[in-house]
């Protein structure tokens, strides 16, 4: 069975421990394709063909790639997911001991399904703020890269009713083990925080040059291909670097057409995406805008070219699961490597409407590409994505498709490796024939 971008996607995933590395591993992609990075706080003066990108805040990218032709007739094919995912945030300087044990205490970032992150060697990433000389503050990725925690289950023997359902104390028993070192050292309780000294030592700096940092736990495990066909994927954060990394590839491999292509990762999808670099900002709507406005012959310009643009914001979708048969409508439940799903939701927690469907459903059956549909049962509710938070930002026609896949918020999700190579295709098809819709 065709594997051709599984491999790259584990690489991508493990190199991508958090949003800031996500961004980090997108640039590197970028700037092997001739990607030139812009500041927001610069002029732009854009080339036709030239593929740009920006960040925000170290955790949202937005790469583009102007078409030849103006924008205000060509518009923007555009392509979108999220760096973010469910997980445990470090406090790092809050010393939590007792016994001699060290533990970190943490917040809980989005909806992670709690009981996988126990019993599981556990990493820690992020970015942290440094006092650099002359005043200067400087933002440092790092990454430990090796296990340094653990969250240990309660024994059994503790609580004989666990496997009857449990819900976990968040602020007492969640918190990562990184440290038993005998008896409690005298002063117990003031002494500073092991995350703290030992961040330091990473970095190589004084514990006091240290500011503020955003670290996240992590699974130190990497990510595994298994199957008999190598068809299967697990891995950490397949929601939603799967769609990122989807989008990069097709978006990377295009050339140049009439209109112009975007790829988009925001951050803070997980906890809402209101932020100044989540989907529910000015972020991409004052990004399409600047772009417009450096060709600009007109002031309507901008208008008309969101009027002809389409947006796909890619996300996962739930793959029937065959333990759990009754929470799914048989008639919609995706099916791992079977393709890409169009996602439909008649409350609008997915964009996808009528146009926008038939426009993949056409694409999928000119480029002989697998395409399923997900709706969710009438007696559930479906989560969300930033599809229709962008589309409202922005006005312009949104298509919410993703990959079939198991476990979405477990430390370790379920995805097909042949889905992925189907999504990059099915990206690739849409960036390079645009984004005309039947009006
Ligand atoms: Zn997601």
């Amino acid at each position: 069975m065709p594997t051709q971008h599984g491999r790259a996607l584990c690489e991508f995933i493990d190199a991508s421990p958090t949003a800031f590395h996500a961004v980090d591993s997108a640039e590197a992609m970028l700037k092997a394709w001739g990607g030139q990075r812009l500041s927001e706080k610069e002029v732009w003066d854009l080339q036709p063909q030239q593929l740009y990108y920006l960040v925000r805040d170290d955790a949202s990218l937005i790469a583009f790639r102007l078409g030849t032709a103006p924008l205000a007739t060509a518009g923007f094919l555009l392509a979108g997911a999220h760096t973010d995912a469910p997980g445990l945030r470090a406090r790092i300087d809050k010393a939590v001991a007792a016994k001699g044990l060290e533990r970190v205490a943490v917040e809980v970032y989005g909806g992670p399904i709690n009981a996988t992150w126990l019993d599981r060697p556990l990493s820690l990433a992020g970015r942290v703020l440094l006092q650099a000389a002359a005043g200067r503050v400087v933002s440092r990725l790092v990454n430990f890269s090796r296990p340094l925690a653990i969250i240990p289950n309660l024994a059994i023997h503790l609580n004989r009713d666990l496997n009857k359902g449990f819900e976990y104390p968040m602020h007492t028993a969640m918190l990562p083990l990184v440290a038993a070192n005998g008896a409690a050292p005298a002063g117990e309780g003031v002494q500073g925080s092991w995350l703290l000294s030992a961040l330091a030592r990473e970095l190589a700096v004084d514990p006091a040059a240290i500011l503020s940092a955003e670290l996240t736990f992590y699974e130190a495990a990497p990510s595994v291909i298994f199957g008999e066909h190598d068809e299967l994927l697990a891995a950490s954060r397949i929601d939603n670097l799967e769609g990122c990394h989807a989008i990069l590839s097709a978006f990377c491999a295009c050339r140049a057409t009439a209109h112009t292509q975007v790829a988009v990762l925001f951050d803070n999808e997980e906890i809402g995406s209101t932020s100044t670099r989540g989907a529910n900002s000015a972020l991409l709507r004052d990004v399409l805008e600047r772009i417009v406005l450096a060709q600009a012959s007109t002031a309507q310009d901008f208008y008309r070219a969101a009027a002809s643009s389409l947006l796909l914001s890619v996300d996962g979708a739930q793959a029937f699961h065959p333990g759990y048969a009754d929470k799914f409508d048989p008639d919609y439940a995706p099916v791992l490597n079977k393709g890409p799903a169009i996602k439909l939701n008649a409350n609008i927690r997915y964009a996808t409407e009528a146009k926008g469907e038939a426009y993949i459903r056409s694409l999928c059956t000119r480029h002989q590409l697998p395409c399923q549909r997900f709706v969710m049962r009438a007696d559930l509710s479906p989560g969300s994505t930033i599809g229709p938070m962008t589309s409202a930002n922005t006005g312009i026609r949104t298509i919410d498709i993703g990959l079939p896949m198991l476990a979405m918020h477990s430390v370790r999700e379920t995805a097909g490796t042949v889905d992925h190579d189907s999504l990059i295709a099915l990206l690739q098809a849409a960036y390079m024939e645009g984004p005309a819709v039947a009006d």
